[in-house]
This record gives structure tokens, C-alpha cells and sequence, in this order.
């Protein structure tokens, strides 16, 4: 079965609408296999944001791991059907003010990436409450970076029946 990494970064939890937001993904019966709060390091986050200088830039990626840095995330494992998929259309576009109501990024934020680039404001990235691998290469260099095999479990759902 496909799996996926969601972190929901410091903003989610400085705004404390974790819950909400993994209620979510529950209720369309995506399965929570592993989950952690940690603090990541700014060599952890380059490891995981390993294509984002080449795609963005360095100052990009110097802003998100600020950004990533500012507090603890909750990382967690999803299994399901086309998850990976599922939850991109879940979290809606990288800039919340250019998501559609319904999805994450644009019921809980607003912000714009001219925003974030606005160098008068104390903004370091955009904050977008939430990551979620992009595709299935991705899922599985990110899941093997946050999680080893004995953190991930494997159990029967109520929704495998019905969804
Ligand atoms: P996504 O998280 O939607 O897959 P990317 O992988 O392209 O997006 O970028 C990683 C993260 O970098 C984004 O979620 C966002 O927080 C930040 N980011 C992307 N583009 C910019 C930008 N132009 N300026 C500032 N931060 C950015």
C-alpha cells in the first residue's frame, strides 16, 4: 500500500489546529502508520529540502529551514490508496492565497508569496502550515530520512472495510 510524509510545521503547531488538521486526513480513511514531534536541524531540513536550492534558490531554502527551525513539527506516515495523491489535493498549492477554499493551505492562511519575499517584514518562507511529499520517489527518500522501519506499524482500520 502507498505511503506518504506529512509534517505539519511550526506554524500548525503555534497555532494549535494539529488535531483539526489530522482529523482531516482520518475522516477520508488515510491511515496514521508512524508519528513523532521533533525539532528539526538545520543539516536535517537541507537533508530533507535536498532539491529546493536547485528548484528555488538559496535564499529559499535558507527561509525554510528558519522557517522549519522556529519551533517543533509533528512528521507522521499516511497509508492509503494514491495517499500521496490524495493528501497533495488535501493541502491545495504551495501559497495559501492561491488555494482554494477547502483544502489546507487555503482555509488556514492567507499568505502570499510576495508576502514572504518582502524583505521589511519578519517573514522568513511561506508559511504554509503543512508539508506532504510531492511524489512517490520523494515519499520514500523522506519517509526513510524521518522514520526507520520500527517506528511504522501495521494495523486494520474500520474505513479498509468501507472506503
Ligand atoms: P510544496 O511544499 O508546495 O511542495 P516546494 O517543495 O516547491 O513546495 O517548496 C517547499 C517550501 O518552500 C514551500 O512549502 C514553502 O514553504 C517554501 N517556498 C517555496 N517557494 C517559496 C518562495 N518563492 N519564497 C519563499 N518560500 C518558498
Amino acid at each position: 500500500m502507498e505511503r506518504t510524509l506529512v509534517i505539519l510545521k511550526p506554524d500548525t503547531v503555534q497555532r494549535q489546529v494539529c488535531g483539526e488538521i489530522i482529523t482531516r486526513f482520518e475522516k477520508v480513511g488515510l491511515k496514521i502508520v508512524g508519528i513523532k514531534m521533533i525539532r528539526p536541524a538545520s543539516d536535517f531540513a537541507e537533508k530533507h529540502y535536498y532539491d529546493v536550492k536547485e528548484r528555488h534558490g538559496e535564499k529559499v531554502l535558507n527561509g525554510l529551514k528558519e522557517y522549519l527551525g522556529m519551533g517543533p513539527v509533528i512528521a507522521f506516515v499516511l497509508e492509503g490508496p494514491s495517499v500521496i495523491e490524495q493528501v497533495r489535493k488535501m493541502v491545495g498549492k504551495t501559497e495559501p492565497f492561491s488555494s482554494p477554499p477547502g483544502t489546507i493551505r487555503g482555509d488556514y492562511s492567507n499568505m502570499t508569496y510576495k508576502r514572504a519575499d518582502d524583505p521589511t517584514t519578519p517573514i522568513k518562507s511561506v508559511y504554509n502550515l503543512i508539508h506532504a511529499s510531492a511524489n512517490e520517489k520523494d515519499a520514500e527518500h523522506e519517509i526513510n530520512l524521518w522514520f526507520s522501519d520500527s517506528e511504522l506499524w501495521s494495523y486494520q482500520t474500520v474505513h479498509e472495510l468501507f472506503i
